[in-house]
């Protein structure tokens, strides 16, 4: 059984949202004691992870910082994010196996995910990135050709794209590792995003991608039977804080998508995770899982599993 786990920002950050590198690195370790639990169970586990409270981090020092020296693009950001994140699930994980008397070792690879250029989000960017700046300190920025909107009260804010991932491009090098024994994390952030130019070469490109809707691709590239995507909460919910809410259990892909388009989902958190996972059993695989981190355990090797399970046949 091969299950790819998708952790959320929840995972990555204190519950008081610290992110402090000593709360950063509690956090990933916490974590990471649940996916050990994941792999004494048996199961072959691949991993990757969300970054956006990093990328913020580096976009606030990038602003700050930006008369002494060079700010570096959304790409730079995300590959920074895979290697500090990366490493430090290497040293928590290997630390939480090696407890277990479980003798893998975890391997972290820098993945570039394929965008298309001409994906609608390019011409429209609506992703929201960065803090918010009053307008004056916001328009050198336009100036130098970014997008920034008025959010009204709390000021500018930046916005970028946020295409659709088209294919996770070092997938190779993360199922040789798998091959060889390794406990693989990959495409964090998504993946780093890079565009293919004319002349076939790839250059990265300042966008951010969906670190689930990427999940998605990478759990079919590498085989995965199951997609958990793990966060703050036990399930998705429909009628989200209504007095009628309604925890779902198990959910074809058919009844999921009509929730969504009833706009039960949130288009900035669960709305993005429900797609994937929906993406992910239609594209062939077979089950995908939204539930907590502290039941992912239970929901890949329970008998009756737990969280929302989208799955088409029994
Ligand atoms: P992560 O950072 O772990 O990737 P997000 O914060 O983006 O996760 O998404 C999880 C959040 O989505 C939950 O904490 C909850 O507040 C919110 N949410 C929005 N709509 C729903 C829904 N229909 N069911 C459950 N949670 C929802
Ligand atoms: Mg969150």
């Amino acid at each position: 059984m091969r299950a790819l786990i998708a952790l959320g920002g929840n995972a990555m950050t204190s519950a008081d949202g610290q992110a402090t590198p000593q709360a950063q690195e509690g956090a990933i370790a916490a974590a990471m004691e649940r996916v050990a639990d994941l792999v004494a169970a048996g199961v072959d586990v691949v991993l990757t992870h969300g970054n956006g409270p990093q990328v913020g981090n580096l976009l606030v020092k990038n602003e700050l910082a930006a008369h002494v020296v060079p700010p570096v693009p959304l790409d730079w950001c995300g590959a920074q994010t895979q290697a500090t994140v990366g490493f430090t699930v290497l040293d928590t994980l290997e630390a939480s196996l090696s407890r277990r008397g479980i003798d893998r070792r975890v391997a972290a690879v820098v993945t570039r995910t394929l965008v298309d250029l001409d994906d609608p989000g390019f011409s429209r960017p609506t992703k929201p990135v960065g803090r918010f700046l009053p307008r004056e300190q916001a328009e050198p920025l336009i100036a130098h050709g970014e997008t920034w909107e008025d959010r009204g009260e709390k000021g500018w804010r930046r916005v970028v794209a946020s295409p659709q991932p088209v294919e996770v491009l070092d997938a190779p090098a993360v199922d040789a590792l798998i091959g060889a024994g390794f406990l693989v994390v990959a495409a964090g952030g998504g993946g780093i995003p890079v565009a293919r130019r004319e002349d076939g070469s790839l250059h990265g490109v300042e966008c951010v991608l969906d670190k689930d809707l990427t999940a998605a691709l990478l759990a079919r590239t590498v085989g995965a039977d199951t997609l958990v995507i793990a966060t703050d909460v036990d399930n998705a919910i429909i009628g989200y804080g209504t007095p009628d809410a309604r925890p779902l259990g198990r959910v074809t892909t058919k009844q999921m998508r009509a929730y969504a388009d009833e706009g039960h989902f949130a288009s900035g958190s669960m709305g993005p995770k429900v797609e994937a996972a929906v993406r992910f059993v239609e594209a062939g695989g077979r089950r995908a899982v939204i539930t907590s981190l502290d039941r992912i355990t239970e929901a890949v090797t329970g008998p009756d599993g737990a969280g929302t399970v989208i799955q088409n046949q029994t």
